[in-house]
């Protein structure tokens, strides 16, 4: 085995060790690689139960009628802070600890309620929706998910509250989207008693307005020369924590305190790790996935802003004695960016219930969701700039803030080529473990059991290549959609099929074709949603007896594009310039530039 096979199987052995820790139950987006359709996760559309409804419509009155009195966003942005009288008020509606238990002072609120509510922070500003994020679903969500009791005691009432307020640092110069990294070391005391800290973060987001912050840093692994990341909460106030820069000036978020500190001898009590020492990686990356199902709910909101102030513009601005709404291709921005703003809305709320649901492995979709709504998102803006001409280039609109804060999404929280490049491998492990299984009992018949894991494994295979499966949607006008769905899934097994049987072991490197991959399953995902709402929405309006609505239109359009868009990325897995792209990139790297 060469160097870079040993790395390469290194590498494969860690993230496997980081993301598959035991047997789980078959998601939804695995099960679409495997040429299943898991209907029970995603069919029918989920509801907010009534009780919890009512909280939820009442916070979010509150909540309006809140950020409609105190909330600039525009203010925000010029003076590049969010008034501590915003935060304390997001405290007293209840924002900074929406999921958090109510014995910790939280609301209990599931991650679909959490969601809405953000949704509507998303809608009006993005800095203070990603310093929520920030604060509660990547800082918070820390100690929900892995603080004891001692800890969850000690912080969880005082950040509920926005009293204390919360950070998450993972980022170092040379840890960046290789969150795995991380220089910043963590060396045991001789007693055992704490950990001494010393290393730099920087674009860490609250850092400094944060009293307590989750640190990755790298811990000795006992009886081995061997490192591992471990998760710590640290606090500003102990000696040796040094703010390098508070507010580092930036292009867009500029509410928001994104610093950069160091560690120097930082002395950090053994009880202030967090999760299960040397898990510092699971423990970042299970927070990263749960935060970016509020990511999606942030850009399910502005693109509904987009929609409304386009719009807006397009009824009211007159060119050529025709108001702006009456050109084709102004109405085909608008309505693009209404069918978007649905499948969002969509796809937040069904992840966001797996969640709830207790899918125990959720990473596929929240990465799925995080870089489908970033992308279209950025395309919504883009549309609507255009719609407004030369006015959105000036600062009395908010259109220019929108796209400035819009441009962090596809790369914060995991940049979104590392992500597609993520959710096509990870996809595809599920076949691919199957065909090695057939492969390696061909070339070694004699091994133990082989016949009998390469029976099953192929068995699954072929029913996978055989077997159109089929999409239970309750409307019938909804059945062409659905069965189009079925055949779309079944193509794109037989492609997954292809490209590994074809590729082998080089399918890890070629991110071209991952991309195709990658961007056909978040559109079939993105579909399979959209049915299942606009499924809801039609059963409801049966049972009403009400008349078709703009949304049923957006949908329909969606599910037509979509379905498009996924022929195409399948075509292309066989019909590209892959190679001349490549040659290329490598020709202009290998040139010195001047
Ligand atoms: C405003 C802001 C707020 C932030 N807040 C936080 C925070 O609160 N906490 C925190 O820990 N971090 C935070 N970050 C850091 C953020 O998560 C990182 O910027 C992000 O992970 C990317 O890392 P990088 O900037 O070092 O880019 P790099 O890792 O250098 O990547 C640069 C680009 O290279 C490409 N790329 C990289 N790897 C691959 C690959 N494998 N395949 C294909 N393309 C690739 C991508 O296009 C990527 O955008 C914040 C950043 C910003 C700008």
């Amino acid at each position: 085995m060469n160097k870079l096979d040993a790395q390469r199987q290194k590498e494969i052995q860690q993230a496997e060790e980081l993301l598959f820790a035991g047997p789980q139950a078959l998601g939804f987006a695995k099960g679409l690689f495997q040429g299943h359709f898991v209907a029970d996760w995603v069919m029918p559309y989920p509801r907010i139960p009534s009780t919890q409804q009512v909280e939820l419509d009442e916070t979010l009155k509150n909540l309006r009628q809140f950020l409609d009195e105190h909330l600039d966003a525009a203010e925000i942005d010029r003076k590049a802070d969010i008034p501590r009288s915003v935060i304390d008020g997001l405290g007293r509606v209840g924002v900074l600890g929406l999921t958090a238990p109510k014995e910790y002072g939280g609301r209990g609120f599931s991650q679909m309620a959490n969601c809405k509510i953000l949704e509507e922070v998303g809608r009006r500003c993005a800095s203070t929706s990603v310093f929520v994020n920030a604060h509660h679903s990547i800082g918070i969500r820390a100690l929900l998910l892995f603080g004891t009791d001692e800890q969850n005691q000690r912080w969880l009432p005082k950040l509920s509250t926005g009293e204390l307020l919360g950070a998450f640092a993972l980022t170092e110069k040379e840890a960046g989207s290789d969150a795995a990294n991380v220089q910043m070391q963590a060396r045991p005391s001789e007693d055992g008693s704490h950990f001494v800290l010393n290393g730099e973060k920087r674009y860490i987001t609250n850092a400094a307005i944060a009293d307590v912050l989750t640190v990755m840093a790298r811990t000795p692994v006992p009886g081995s020369d061997k490192t591992s990341v471990t998760a710590f909460l640290v606090t500003p106030d102990m000696p040796g924590f040094e703010m390098l820069e508070a507010r580092m000036p930036k292009m867009g978020i500029r509410g928001t305190a994104t610093g950069r500190f160091a560690l120097r001898n930082v002395k950090v009590p053994k009880e202030n790790i967090l999760g299960p020492p040397g898990k510092g990686l699971k423990v970042a990356l299970t927070i990263l996935d749960f935060g970016r199902t509020t990511f999606g709910a942030c850009c399910t909101g502005a693109a509904k802003t987009c929609l409304r102030l386009a719009i807006d513009h397009a009824n009211t601005r007159k060119q050529f004695n025709k108001t702006l709404g009456s050109f084709h291709l102004v109405q085909k921005k608008i309505a693009r960016i209404a069918a978007d703003a649905y499948a969002m809305e969509a796809m937040t709320t069904i992840t966001a219930a797996l969640i709830d649901r207790g899918l125990e492995d959720y990473m596929l979709e929240t990465a799925m969701l995080k870089v489908f709504t970033t992308e279209r998102l950025w395309e919504c803006i883009n549309d609507v700039f255009q719609i407004y001409g030369g006015s959105a280039y000036f600062v009395d609109l908010p259109l220019e803030r929108m796209m400035r804060d819009a441009r962090i999404n596809q790369i914060g929280e995991g940049a979104n080529e590392v992500l597609t490049s993520f959710i096509a491998l990870v996809g595809m492990r599920g076949p691919g473990m199957e065909f090695k299984e057939i492969y390696d009992t061909m070339v070694k018949p004699t091994r133990e059991r082989g016949f009998a894991k390469a029976w099953t494994a192929g068995k699954h295979r072929l029913g996978a290549t055989v077997r159109v499966p089929e999409i239970p949607v309750r409307s019938a006008e909804l059945r062409s959609f659905a069965n189009q769905l079925g055949r779309l899934i079944w193509r794109f097994n037989v492609a997954v099929n292809r490209a590994l049987i074809t590729y082998r072991e080089p399918i890890l490197d070629m991110q071209l074709l991952q991309e195709r991959i990658a961007n056909a399953a978040m559109d079939l995902f993105a579909s399979t949603c959209v049915l299942s709402r606009y499924d809801a929405e039609l059963q409801y309006a049966q049972r009403n007896g009400s008349s078709s609505s703009p949304d049923q239109l957006a949908a329909d359009l969606f599910l037509r594009q979509s379905f498009r868009r996924i022929r195409s990325f399948l075509a292309g897995l066989t019909d590209n310039e892959d190679k001349s792209v490549l040659a290329t990139a490598n020709s202009v790297l290998s040139k010195p530039s001047n």
